[in-house]
């Protein structure tokens, strides 16, 4: 690991004088960023710990109007909310699914939506070839090893997929993002907090230098609490989605009112399926609209050889949290 200044701040204000100062980072559980310094893929001069703001930004809070999860709250914390988990199964099960109990524990949320895609060559630094780390190297994933990597999303620069899960969520339930920083407060939609790679994927998100996420507004909805997660991978425990959908329904009986559905595992940023939604308006949830519902949201999918099967079990893996969650109503 390569030397860094540590600096712990115990206010918002001294936290964003910091955090806008020239390469610097926010530190909070670290699970991500501690672990890509090891392995000199991150190379931060200054690391600006901002675990003393929990007190204002370590919140949850549920109400009739919605859910506010601020973004230094663990994640272990916000699966074990009792609101959370009544009214909000979804985000409860993207987190219990998303990693081991260690680092459920330490992580916060606001680090776990910003955590870095798992492409093998991003990650190890002997590889030349990688636009996300060295811009302009190109990408040694296409006609690489990527079995794992995105079918959505991609470009003829990068095909890293979005690893996580909870973001997933929050992306079907149409949440937004409170940021403060140099220029002030805004809130964004976490769909437009991702970037999609383009021509410049080391450009990930819409944050500038020295911005700090500070919470989640989750909108309620009658179909918050029927809804769900549902994570494909090679293993049942402590590993990352080859496919993911998270699904909220609001039923009339069988027939579909609305439908909130976020893709993860297959997409280079997390995916809100709108052209699933919209197949799914009005219909009868059974198997044969959930599958046109999947064949909408993979519609226009690129695979490069090694991950083709992604588009199929991404579909399947929709139908079947789709049907599952047509049960949840019953
Ligand atoms: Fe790098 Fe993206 Fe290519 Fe992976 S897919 S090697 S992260 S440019």
């Amino acid at each position: 690991m390569r030397p860094f200044r540590y600096e712990h701040v115990v206010d918002r204000d001294q936290a964003l004088r910091a955090g806008a100062g020239a390469n610097a980072s926010y530190l909070a559980g670290g699970t991500t960023l501690v672990d890509l310094m090891k392995l000199d893929v991150l190379r931060p001069e200054r690391v600006v710990d901002i675990n003393a703001l929990s007190a204002d930004h370590g919140q949850i809070r549920a109400g009739a109007d919605g859910l506010y999860l601020g973004a230094l709250a663990r994640m272990a914390q916000a699966a074990g909310h009792p609101a959370v988990r009544r009214d909000y199964p979804v985000i409860a099960q993207s987190l219990e699914l998303a990693a081991s109990p260690q680092i459920r524990n330490m992580a916060s949320l606001g680090g776990n939506v910003l955590q870095k895609t798992r492409c093998p060559y991003y990650r190890d630094v002997s590889w030349n070839a990688c636009n996300k780390r060295v811009p302009g190297s190109g990408c040694a994933a296409i006609g690489g090893v990527n079995r794992r990597l995105a079918v959505l999303g991609t470009s003829a620069s990068c095909i890293a997929n979005y690893p996580g899960d909870f973001a997933v969520a929050l992306a079907a339930l149409g949440a937004t993002v409170d940021i403060e920083g140099p220029g002030g407060r805004r809130v964004v939609a976490i769909e437009d907090l991702h970037r999609l790679p383009g021509e410049a994927p080391h450009l990930e998100t819409s944050l500038a230098p020295g911005d700090l996420i500070t919470g989640f507004a989750v909108p309620a909805g009658p179909w918050t609490r029927n809804s769900l997660y549902l994570k494909v991978r090679d293993r049942q425990s402590y590993e990352f989605a080859l496919a993911s959908a998270a699904v909220a329904v609001d039923l009339d009986g069988k027939t579909v009112r609305q439908a909130r559905i976020g893709l993860g595992g297959v997409a280079t940023r997390p995916w809100r399926a709108h052209a699933a939604e919209a197949a799914l308006q009005g219909k009868p949830l059974d198997e044969a609209t959930a599958r046109a519902a999947a064949e909408a949201a993979f519609d226009g999918a690129v695979s490069h050889g090694g991950n083709a099967f992604k588009v199929e079990l991404g579909r399947r893996t929709l139908v079947r949290a789709l049907l599952q969650a047509s049960a949840l109503e019953a």
